[in-house]
């Protein structure tokens, strides 16, 4: 994905955009290299090398006025500076006094001996950092840059907004910011625009308001705010009051970029850079959609809405909601067409996507094709089987079952008529899983798995229908470029009469309280999971509890009432006969790893425990809190943390406000960025180099929508 993001197509005549570096004047071979390390050859680039941050040279704090661990500009001369060693010299603090008139200043770095080099007594140097003390008024490793104050080249770094550059080792700043300010001069102005078919000039881009009495703040608060200033609170960056801004051109984005006249031109930039990004992808994705439309010729699947489906139905015990039926439209519809379904069927934790998986592989079956289901783990791949199997059997259908320790021969070329529906997990994906007639294939928990793995499931046969099960609920501007090349169907809704959840966060204090609580309701005819984060102690500090270590505790804690363990180091066996005891309310209470944190049904359990809550993170623990709550009494989740850093207390308290997916997922973006939150590398997510996931939505859809009129 990152080759198609970055190779901006250029027009051809004046082909600057490839233009290597070397050959621009000022550049010599040492340079060159170093620019190399930052991945910076040709022109394009360079233009696209994004500040790290900015500067607003224009405004200086005073030294009087600096405020205590508050990051700051200022500008001053250095009136006295020094080395001191100490330890034998294996130690050293360096340190300069920068006077601006209102005050006095200490920058000092430890150890780095060598900075004496770069300063002397009279230079006027321009400081960015953060006071840790202000008796004296000291920082310690600030950012510095010594700026002549009669410098040939001051209209570039100096009284204006200045970038401030990524480096390596021996490129200097000033020196990167000339070679930007010379190359933006000669060949901004020449850029194209990357889509013709596609312009941009007659958009709009939303902007926050920029803060008027404090434009240096107003300026932080965008080209800071990736790495110096996080957001305190994890509901997203509301714009208040958004203000709307025609899109420059892209040659004017890249001007604006690295040298903005107004603090709001470098988030005009950004917006700009990304929304080509985000049209890159966009297009990509629907070029690849429309190949696979013009080649794929699938089995038709939809089915007669009649012999199977009709009696599945009547005999469940309990009526679709209109959610369910309206994505088994949506579906339908995908299958009786004359190209692949590539669908995604996102529905929350509990929304029930299972049913609904059932009734698709059944329009298949109807239709006589074989249909597959594959689930990340045994546990899950079990539970559909027995579920299946439960539903299934009835009407006279097959259900196979293919995992790493249970193996039903798969049937070649020569396959029996009638059609078969198979569950597994990845052994699905080996090579001898083969069916004749495979018409639709579905993944389920699809965040398990990679982009690969989906890719090669649906090789199987002749391109089979796909469909995509996930209970991460992604926020919809992750969903369209994650998911971009997928049709989106949402199960809005989870079935009525459900409990609902309490959240609770508790301290280890509480613990004996909490087990009493958990008593009580188990007396009642309910069962509990008690969740760690760990199988075994790792190490012997027992600040984080594991499982195996607390089985005998709790085991007493629990009785008369039967408690078990399952964690991923169990056999196949034994983590079924586990499960079917707990499901059939042999044992009541079960203490589990996350293993169970994807898919697994069982109703009657109410209550959930996590120990050391704070190990785990918030999709996780929304994943794990999705395994109650699924029948009709109250269910109860207590988070038991510890440890309560920033951070941490930030993702339980989200935890204890709502169970609303799409909110917590939302928090973690915030929290995390949008790489973690699927795993980028398994997920292919696509990277950015100006796109912001967490804000860009109105962009992305934006982009989608006109790149859908484009094509
Ligand atoms: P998920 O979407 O997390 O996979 P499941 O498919 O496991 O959820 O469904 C959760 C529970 O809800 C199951 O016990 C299922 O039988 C039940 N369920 C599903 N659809 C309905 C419905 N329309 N009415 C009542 N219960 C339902
Ligand atoms: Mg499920």
């Amino acid at each position: 994905m990152r080759e198609i993001l970055y190779k901006v197509p250029v027009s051809s005549p004046p082909n600057i955009w490839q233009t290597p570096l070397a050959d621009l004047r000022g550049i010599g071979p040492e340079r060159a290299a170093q620019l190399q390390r930052l991945e910076l050859r040709c022109v394009g680039d360079l233009l696209l090398h994004r500040p790290r941050r900015y500067e607003d040279r224009r405004h200086f704090h005073a030294i009087a006025e600096l405020k205590l661990e508050e990051a700051a500009l200022t500008c001053g001369r250095i009136v006295a500076a020094g080395l001191n060693r100490y330890r034998h010299g294996a130690r050293s603090v360096y340190e300069f006094i920068l006077d601006d008139g209102t005050a006095r200043l200490h920058c000092r770095w430890w150890n780095l001996p060598f900075m004496e080099k770069y300063f002397s007594v009279g230079d006027n140097v321009v400081v960015f950092g953060r006071p840790n003390s202000l008796k004296p008024r000291t920082m310690d490793h600030p950012e510095t840059e010594v700026v002549p104050e009669e410098g040939a080249e001051n209209s570039i770094h100096l009284n204006r907004i200045v970038p401030i550059y990524p480096l390596t080792e021996g490129l200097p700043q000033r020196w990167l910011r000339s070679l930007l300010w010379r190359t933006v001069a000669q060949f901004a102005p020449g850029v194209p625009e990357p889509h013709p078919e596609i312009p941009l000039t007659n958009e709009r881009l939303i902007l926050p308001l920029a803060d008027s009495a404090n434009p240096q703040s107003a300026l932080s608060s965008v080209a800071l705010a990736k790495e110096e200033i996080r957001p305190p609170s994890p509901s997203l960056r509301r714009v208040n009051n958004p203000q709307s801004i025609p899109c420059p051109s892209r040659a004017h984005a890249l001007q604006l970029l690295h040298f903005p006249e107004e603090s709001s031109d470098a988030e005009i930039a950004r917006q700009r850079l990304a929304f080509d990004e985000y049209i890159e992808l966009q297009r990509a994705l629907r070029l690849r959609r429309k190949k696979l439309e013009a080649r794929a010729r699938p089995l038709p699947c939809a089915g007669d809405h009649n012999r199977l489906i009709k009696p599945f139905l009547a005999g469940l015990g309990f009526q679709l909601t209109a959610s369910q039926t309206r994505v088994l439209r949506e579906i339908r519809r995908d299958m009786a067409g004359p190209a692949p379904m590539r669908r995604l069927l996102q529905g929350d934790v509990g929304s029930g996507k299972t049913v609904v998986a059932a009734c698709a592989m059944l329009m298949a079956l109807e239709c006589g094709a074989d249909a597959a289901l594959m689930a990340p783990t045994e546990i899950l791949a079990e539970q559909h089987a027995q579920n299946f199997r439960r539903w299934l059997e009835p009407l006279g259908v097959r259900v196979e079952i293919l995992t790493g320790s249970r193996k039903t021969v798969a049937p070649g070329a020569g396959a029996p008529a009638a059609a078969k529906v198979y569950i597994g997990t990845h052994a699905l994906l080996e090579e001898s899983f083969a069916p004749a007639r495979l018409g639709l294939v579905i993944i389920d928990e699809q965040h398990k798995f990679g982009v690969a793995q989906r890719e090669q499931l649906v090789r199987k046969g002749s391109y089979p229908h796909l469909l995509v099960m996930t209970a991460t609920p992604i926020p919809r501007t992750l969903g369209l470029t994650f998911y971009g090349d997928l049709d989106i169907s949402v199960i809005e809704q989870g079935p009525p009469g459900r409990g609902r959840v309490k959240t609770f966060l508790r301290p280890q204090e509480s613990l004996p309280k909490v087990w009493a609580f958990l008593r009580e309701k188990i007396a009642q005819g309910r069962q509990a999971y008690v969740i760690y984060s760990r199988v075994e102690d790792a190490d012997s500090s027992a600040r984080v509890k594991a499982a195996t270590r607390e089985w005998h505790l709790m085991e007493k804690v629990f009785a008369p009432w039967k408690a078990a363990l399952l964690h991923g180091r169990l056999k196949s066996e034994e983590k079924e006969k586990v499960m079917a005891a707990f499901r059939a309310n042999q044992t009541q209470v079960l203490l589990a790893t996350s293993v169970v944190e994807v898919g697994v049904d069982v109703p009657n359990a109410t209550l959930m425990v996590i120990e050391n809550a704070e190990q785990f993170g918030l999709a996780q623990l929304h994943q794990l809190r999705g395994r109650i709550g699924r029948g009709a009494e109250e269910s109860y989740c207590i988070l038991i943390a510890q440890d309560k850093s920033p951070e941490s207390r930030e993702r339980l308290k989200t935890m204890a406000e709502t169970t609303d997916g799409f909110r917590i997922a939302e928090a973690d973006l915030k929290l995390r960025g949008a790489g973690d939150l699927l795993g980028r590398e398994q997920s292919g997510a696509p990277h950015f180099r100006f796109g912001d996931l967490a804000t860009d939505a109105p962009l992305i859809e934006r982009a989608r929508a006109l790149v859908k009129a484009a094509l």
